[in-house]
């Protein structure tokens, strides 16, 4: 609500200034014309571009004092000025569309992968590019880096986009609102940058943790979230931590920020990230055998950025290496790890391989060295060496006390004919599969994956 303030209180506020300032007086002062008083704020017009800069610059106290002591509590005072934009000078940033953030084509809902650690953000999101305003204002996401912050603000933007393209949504970081506001000061530009500002319908800022310390910033930014918010546009904030968290926020803006929802996303788990794998490998068109995703899902858990830095290495090592197959093998030598070894007994190797392979355990670990018996015992060394953590003495010794040559020669063989023989190479991918899938079964019941 705005109020116009009276003749009388206006000239008590010049006369504080001229007396208790009187180097800060001018005599254009006469000239400044009250605007009104909205949320404690009196804002105030001058006639160029020029006064408003040396105003902002030198006298928000002055006037903020002089105005308190006028009407009795606690005020600040705005400049601004109805001038034109002054010819000749280059367009202030704000004014120009890029420089907003961009918003990245995949960032949509349909490409997010919902589980525990995000529903209700997930849901809070998709609530409020449905409700501009009314569902949840403001909407306060936050959580630790890479775990879909942005992705989800931006998947908001993309629908708003869609659904009533001529919103006016302004998406960009905490650190862009700063810098517009400071280049908006030193121009004497305050008004245009209001009028930008106050006149968005969507306002979505991210990693507004960085207001932190921009004490005048934050001034600002206040009295824009308070416009936005009285007249019931939505506001959308994402940060590193809660609101309560950011360090040295101003107590008021703490409680405004606290005042909607807000929505933590947490660390995935692991079927979350095995989702994410899945659709980020089909975003990248790379095929992802199965035990490649729960490698990687296991190998990488705390950060989404990170994981599609793994999809991108594992590609490239699979051009390079292996006509772009992905397998295991690709996915080792790009992650520069190894399996998660002696999670797999030599007994799971054993009990799966006398399965396929319609031998009998005592011929595995026995002497005989017929074709029928030495191939099934071959595979059953390669895969305890790929799979577990024992040594090429260990496992020759589980299969009838061969020596570690013998494991070296079978686990070459092995691995020759996995490269000529397709067939074979996808018959042990899918042994391998079977054998770390049997592991990992339990992880996978977890209540926490399969809460809806
Ligand atoms: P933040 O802003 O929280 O630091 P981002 O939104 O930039 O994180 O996410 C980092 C990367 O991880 C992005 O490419 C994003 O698409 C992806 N990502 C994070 N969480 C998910 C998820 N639940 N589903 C799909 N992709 C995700
Ligand atoms: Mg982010």
């Amino acid at each position: 609500m705005t109020s116009r303030i009276s003749d009388s209180t206006w000239k008590d506020i010049l006369t504080h200034v001229r007396v208790h300032y009187p180097d800060l007086a001018r005599g254009w002062f006469v000239r400044l014309s009250p605007e009104g008083l909205d949320s404690g704020v009196l804002s105030v017009n001058a006639v160029t571009h020029a006064q408003v800069g040396y105003l902002n610059d030198q006298c928000g106290r002055a006037f903020g004092e002089a105005a308190q002591a006028a009407i009795g509590r606690l005020i600040s005072v705005q400049f601004e000025t109805d001038a034109p934009p002054e010819e000749g000078l280059e367009p202030l940033s704000f004014e120009k569309p890029e420089s907003y953030l961009q918003l990245i084509p995949d960032y949509m809902f349909s490409n997010f992968i919902t589980g525990p650690c995000n529903r209700l953000a997930h849901a809070a999101s998709v609530a409020v590019a449905k409700q501009l305003g009314t569902a949840y204002n403001p909407l306060f996401i936050h959580g630790e880096v890479g775990l879909g912050k942005t992705h989800l603000i931006q998947a908001i933007c993309h629908e708003v986009r869609e659904q009533k393209p001529d919103l006016n949504l302004m998406y960009l970081t905490c650190e862009t609102f700063s810098n517009h506001f400071f280049e908006a000061v030193e121009r004497g530009a305050l008004h245009q940058f209001r009028y930008r500002y106050r006149h968005a319908d969507l306002l979505i800022v991210d990693d507004v943790q960085f207001l932190a310390d921009r004490d005048r910033s934050q001034e600002e930014f206040f009295h824009t979230f308070n416009t936005l918010f009285q007249s019931q546009r939505q506001i959308v904030l994402s940060a590193d931590c809660s609101p309560g968290e950011i360090p040295s926020l101003e107590q008021r803006l703490i409680s405004r920020f606290n005042s909607g929802l807000v929505a933590c996303v947490d660390f995935p788990c692991l079927e979350t990230r095995m989702a994410i794998i899945r659709t980020k490998a089909k975003l990248a068109c790379i095929e992802m055998p199965e035990e490649v995703v729960l490698l990687i899902a296991n190998r990488i858990q705390s950060n989404v950025r990170e994981i599609e830095g793994a999809l991108k290495r594992i590609n490239l090592v699979s051009q390079e290496r292996n006509d772009g197959r992905v397998n295991l093998a690709v996915a080792h030598e790009a992650l520069g790890v190894s399996l998660p070894r002696a999670i797999v007994s030599v007994q799971e190797i054993l009990n799966l391989v006398t399965k396929h392979y319609n031998v009998r355990l005592s011929d595995l670990q026995g002497k005989r060295r017929t074709k029928s018996i030495a191939f099934p015992r071959q595979v059953c060394m390669y895969l305890a060496r790929e799979l577990t953590s024992y040594s090429l003495e260990e496992i020759g010794g589980s299969f009838g006390g061969r020596d570690h040559t013998t494991v070296i020669h079978a686990c070459k063989l092995i691995r020759e004919k996995r490269t000529e023989d397709p067939e074979f190479d996808l018959h042990l991918e899918e042994l391998t599969r079977t054998l770390v899938g049997v592991i990992h079964r339990p992880e996978e019941r977890r209540p926490e994956g399969s809460t809806a």
